[in-house]
Parts: structure tokens; C-alpha cells; sequence
């Protein structure tokens, strides 16, 4: 197993819609356990296969839920359903952040509920819903999966205010592309 850099705002691979998966081989094995191992040296709660540079359909997640062990593992071809009315954006507590977007917190209102329906590595069916993080996780992953990033869906101020920290920080214009979280933390970056 190994940690993979993670691929910053700018770089093709998290631009496009990924594939969806035929078959899982061996070369897909390895990628989930490079990304479960990449997602927790990063400290992240999710991670789509096109932040370490794949154009697969799939994503790993490790999301703190409340009253319990995490909610933690793999989807291959994640179908996304939204659930309930996204609350009016003052009301967000807590900002969005995203691993490729690194250091970065802007506030997004998601739907409250969330469903992603797919596969385990094995070919079995998986089902995964949640509420508040949870939610917010499944969607931003199957997001990064159809080519978007968080920061695609702000608007008004907010998305001013995020264009203007990418172009400060260099992104892309500088070919910074991919950062190595066994290196250094997505605030260092
Ligand atoms: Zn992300």
C-alpha cells in the first residue's frame, strides 16, 4: 500500500467525468487501498478516485457520524440521490472543504439527506445514506466523480471570495498540481 499526491484544483483528472468501472482488477485493488491509506494520511473524510489522478467511478470515505463508529468504506459506480431542501446559506454552521482545494473552507448549502446506491469491490450491492456530514460527504465525492468540485456549486460573494483565494495561492497558474499528504498537511500545502 502507498499514499498517493493528491491532485490540486487545476489538474485535468478532477475536470472531466470519470469512467464508470467494467471490472475490478487487481490494479483497481490496489488503487482503494492507496486511497483508503491516502484519505487518512490527508485526514480527509472522503476521496474520489480522481484526486490521486484515476478517471475510475470510485470513492472511499471515513466520515465521523454521531453516536457511533465512523461510516467508512468503498462505492464503485456511485448513483447519487439528494434527499430532503438544502437550508438557506446563512445558515450553514460550517464551511466545505476539499482535499484538492487544499487549506480552504468556503460555505455551501447541501441537502440535509443523501443516498448513493453501487458496488463493493466484490460486485455486491451497496446502499449508503446519511444525514448532515454524512450527506455532505456523498455528494461532494460523487461531485469530484461527474468532474466538479465544491467550489464549482458556490455562488454570489462566496464565489468570488474563492476565486480570488485560488489565484492567490497559485493553483494551477504556477503548475502546482498535486500535493503529497506524506509530506506535508493540506494546511502547509
Ligand atoms: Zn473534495
Amino acid at each position: 500500500m502507498a499514499v498517493r499526491p493528491i491532485t490540486v484544483i487545476g489538474h485535468k483528472a478532477l475536470h472531466s467525468p470519470t469512467k464508470k468501472v467494467k471490472e475490478v482488477t487487481e490494479e483497481i485493488r490496489t488503487l482503494v487501498e492507496d486511497m483508503f491509506e491516502t484519505m487518512e494520511a490527508a485526514e480527509g473524510v472522503g476521496l474520489a478516485a480522481n484526486q490521486v489522478g484515476s478517471r475510475v467511478r470510485i470513492f472511499v470515505y471515513d466520515c465521523p457520524v454521531p453516536d457511533g463508529p465512523n461510516a467508512r468504506g468503498v462505492v464503485v459506480n456511485p448513483v447519487l440521490e439528494r434527499l430532503g431542501t438544502p437550508p438557506p446559506l446563512e445558515e450553514e454552521e460550517h464551511g466545505e472543504g476539499c482535499l484538492s482545494v487544499p487549506g480552504e473552507w468556503f460555505p455551501l448549502a447541501r441537502h440535509p439527506r443523501a443516498r448513493v446506491t453501487g458496488t463493493d469491490l466484490d460486485g455486491n450491492e451497496v446502499v449508503v445514506e446519511g444525514e448532515g456530514l454524512l450527506a455532505r460527504c456523498l455528494q461532494h465525492e460523487t461531485d469530484h466523480l461527474d468532474g466538479y468540485l465544491y467550489i464549482d456549486r458556490l455562488t454570489g460573494p462566496v464565489k468570488a471570495e474563492a476565486r480570488e483565494a485560488v489565484k492567490d495561492r497559485g493553483w494551477a497558474a504556477d503548475g502546482v498540481l498535486r500535493w503529497d499528504p506524506s509530506e506535508t498537511t493540506a494546511d502547509k500545502v
